[in-house]
């Protein structure tokens, strides 16, 4: 059996402080996932990312980024961290930076939420919202980001997506973790792609101490490109469509999913229905609030363990909660609005509260 199910009721802190709010970052538990794991006869463990300081496993990667960037030189007391990104990147900055001294200035797209922007200035970022238009328009959020470092005197530009230092902190805190929480028996990992870092960082990982006895699969949204890259040995092919979940799918291959794209087992698009309906059910069985992408990732999980087979287990992530989203994912009028009211069986629709 797993430390994840015989863990005592209460986490067990090391017995001394940590350092201020980058000593929080990462060891999160491993959650056995009862109700499914009973259901498909595999074990489903959720790596429990909700519960870093900052929220969301992006934590991991915004610090990454600081310290390897310090580590570097690049930054230095007093210095400006700028980044483009329309969310948990963004915060886990925010928290980096004021627990380090520096100034944060991040860019995002006006059509994110106010909540959004509000938190980002309450953690005493700069946000300039500017235009949602397309990477290939100099105007993008992310050139923005970068023309700003380039124009600001002792700045960086983290750049998330083709940075490495961001795969490179799961390789060496969340794949480990993993690793040591299953005891080395972990049969496959599946999560979805924003820049690729949490994917290939433990994947990578888990490929070399498992000696790729670990299968990795990957798990997209709707309209994003990375399955049929995937499926179709390597063709980038134009998808259209859209999902609900934020922060994961991919158009291009970023420099931190990188060759790895190669080592992956498999990939499958999860419809938005399945992903709501776990949304729902993991709430309503498990007592898990969750965001849309943490939701799909379960679906997915459940989906690999159908193929690895009974007996197998099968790791994922739950990247965040779901309170930065909750005026939208438990909104009766939002939820029709995409079509999704019917995916959600009668016995949980009590949870449409708003
Ligand atoms: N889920 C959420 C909610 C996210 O914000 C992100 C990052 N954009 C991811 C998943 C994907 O993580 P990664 O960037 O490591 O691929």
């Amino acid at each position: 059996m797993f430390s994840a199910v015989r863990r005592p009721l209460t986490r067990s802190f090391t017995s001394r402080p940590v350092t201020a709010f980058t000593g929080a970052v990462g060891n999160t538990p491993l959650i056995y996932l009862k109700g499914l794991s009973e259901q498909t006869g595999s074990t489903i463990l959720g790596k429990a990312e909700f519960q870093n300081p900052g929220g969301s496993v992006k934590d991991r990667a915004a610090l990454g980024l600081v310290v390897d960037a310090e580590r570097k030189g690049l930054l230095n007391p007093g210095g400006v961290v700028v980044e483009g990104t329309a969310g948990n990147t963004g915060i886990g900055l925010a928290h980096v930076c004021r627990s380090r001294g520096y100034r944060c200035v991040i860019f995002m797209p006006n059509t994110q939420s106010q909540e959004k922007i509000d938190l980002l200035r309450m953690l005493g970022a700069e946000v300039y919202p500017v235009p949602a238009v397309a990477y290939d328009d100099p105007k993008n959020y992310n050139h923005q980001a970068r023309d700003f470092a380039k124009d600001t005197p002792n700045s960086i530009w983290t750049d998330q997506f083709d940075n490495t230092a961001n795969a490179n902190a799961h390789y060496e805190t969340t794949g480990p973790e993993i690793w040591e929480q299953t005891q080395g028996k972990v049969d496959g990992f599946v999560c979805a792609t924003g820049t690729g870092g949490t994917l290939a960082g433990a994947g990578k990982f888990l490929h070399e101490k498992s000696q790729r006895k670990t299968q990795i699969w990957l798990a997209d949204p709707p309209g994003s490109v990375l399955t049929s890259y995937v499926t179709s040995g390597g063709k980038l092919i134009e998808r259209a469509g859209s999902s609900i979940t934020e922060g994961i799918g991919q158009g291009r291959i970023t420099n931190n999913l990188g060759t790895f794209v190669n080592q992956l087992s498999g990939a499958f698009t999860v419809p938005d229905e399945q992903s709501i309906e776990m949304l729902y059910r993991m709430l309503d069985t498990e007592g898990l609030y969750l965001g849309a992408s943490s939701a799909l990732n379960v679906a997915a999980a459940v989906e690999l363990a159908g193929k690895l087979g009974k007996g197998s287990t099968v790791v994922t992530v739950l990247c965040d909660g779901a309170y930065r989203y909750q005026s939208r994912l438990f909104s009766r009028k939002w939820l029709e609005s995409k079509g999704l009211n019917g995916a959600i069986p009668e016995e949980l629709q009590k949870y449409i509260v708003l």
